[in-house]
């Protein structure tokens, strides 16, 4: 509230005629323009709680960042080689090789500007005009918009909190058409938590080694923030390996979002095709953080192990909270840092000035304006059930930040 007035934020969606039918096409990311939103009412004086954008609340590791400042003084400070600097490329080798016991050639990475741009660069290098992709919902927002970009048509597979947000050999099957192109996921998996076990990603390998032409996506990203288990890739199956491309990157596991540093593993020509693009388009990223990158990965995992213990207690901490909310009904998450509980239960009740809850968005905002704390809601993930909330703050703005929520869903009525 400023001056006794609840300050109402509404995002207009405008389009330009002089801009391309693409990007009036496209849609605003709603992680990045609901933590934009929670900015601006914070910058009015009030105080947010920012629980929309899914980033680790720690600090880059101290060796990783004395790397950087080491880059700066050994003047690595010019153009890298497109895909990444050859020891950040063997770098990685060894990393799949030690970790996932995957074998790879330092030609089958590229490095990029985040796992965002690799994501990005490998559908731009396999998906033409009507070719689809298949994408289990609930999913990361800017798949279903980076497939509007190459002009591909996705095809969504629905899953529910009952099924713990997971598809069946069954179901994916159900979704291939001759068009199919592509199928992409993340396990983890932001927004919700939920980690496919060995046994379920060799059910699914098992369908697409019937059909030779698609090729799969897999988002590692949250790999290290796994609760349950050792972190299990669909590469590992030898009939469909080569048609798998792995995307990874160093934001989430070594608290490096603002570095812009991530990957592919993949065979030679989509590596080919992907350097070839970034050659046209962003260059090799930025040479300090691929200098700092390589410490990350030959140093090993300490500093995550510390991050995973928080997110684990934090998850509990959540847990309680949510379960503790009339009308919520939420699982428990195997790994990344995000709940993505159901809240379907409210649409259709009003705020203290009779404006509706239509859905997810509506409830999104409404949690912002009256609770001022920043979730996203989960239609733009595909699931218009759910709201995300990231745990990565402090167990304080956590506890606080469930307390506002608890009380501004009790005064819908
Ligand atoms: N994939 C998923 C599932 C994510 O949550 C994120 C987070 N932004 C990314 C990819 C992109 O990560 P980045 O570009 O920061 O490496
Ligand atoms: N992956 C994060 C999220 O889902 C970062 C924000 C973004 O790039 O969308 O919130």
């Amino acid at each position: 509230m400023i001056n006794g007035e609840h300050v109402y934020i509404c995002n207009i969606m405008s389009t330009t005629s002089y801009l391309s039918d693409r990007i009036n096409n496209l849609s605003e990311s709603a992680t990045l323009k609901m933590t934009k939103l929670g900015r601006e009412l914070a910058s009015k004086g009030i105080n947010v709680i920012s629980l929309s954008v899914g980033e680790p609340d720690f600090n880059t590791p101290d060796n990783v960042k004395d790397a950087a400042k080491k880059a700066l003084d050994e003047n690595y400070t010019r153009y890298s080689p497109v895909p990444g600097y050859p020891e950040l490329r063997q770098a990685i080798v060894n990393k799949l090789q030690n970790e996932n016991g995957l074998v790879y050639e330092p030609s089958q990475i590229v490095v990029s500007t985040g796992a965002k741009q690799s994501l990005s660069n490998v559908i731009l290098t396999l998906i033409n005009p009507g070719d689809e992709v298949i994408i289990p919902t609930p999913y990361w927002v800017s798949y279903s918009e980076m497939v509007v970009l190459a002009e591909g048509k996705s095809v969504f597979i629905d899953t529910d909190i009952d099924s713990d947000f997971k598809i069946t050999p069954a179901q994916l099957e159900a979704a291939i058409t001759p068009k199919t192109k592509l199928f992409m996921f993340s396990s983890p998996c932001n927004p919700t938590g939920s980690v496919y076990s060995k046994d379920e990603l060799a059910a699914l390998a098992k369908v697409f080694e019937k059909y030779p032409n698609i090729f799969i996506l897999s988002d590692e990203i949250y790999e290290h923030i796994n609760f349950i288990d050792k972190h299990e890739s669909i590469a590992q199956f030898e009939p469909i390996r080569d048609r798998v491309i792995i995307v990874n990157g160093f934001s989430k596991a070594f608290a490096m979002t603002g570095w812009r540093l991530g990957y592919i593993a993949a065979n030679k020509e989509i590596a080919a095709a992907n350097d070839k693009l970034q050659g046209q388009t962003t260059s090799g990223t930025c040479s300090i953080a691929q200098r700092a990158g390589i410490i990350a990965y030959n140093d090993g995992l300490e500093s995550v192990q510390q991050m995973k213990e928080a997110f684990v207690r934090r998850r509990q901490l959540v847990y309680d909270l949510l379960n503790d909310i009339p009308g919520v009904k939420t699982n428990l998450p195997e790994g990344a840092f995000y709940f993505f509980p159901e809240i379907s239960s409210f649409f259709g009740k009003k705020d203290a000035k009779g404006n509706v809850i239509k859905d997810s968005s509506d409830l999104a905002l409404y949690l912002l304006n009256e609770g001022h704390v920043a979730t996203v809601g989960g239609d733009s993930f595909g699931n218009n059930n759910y709201i995300r909330l990231s745990y990565a703050a402090s167990d304080e703005a956590l506890t606080e930040a469930l307390r506002r929520i608890k009380e501004a869903l009790s005064k819908l009525s």
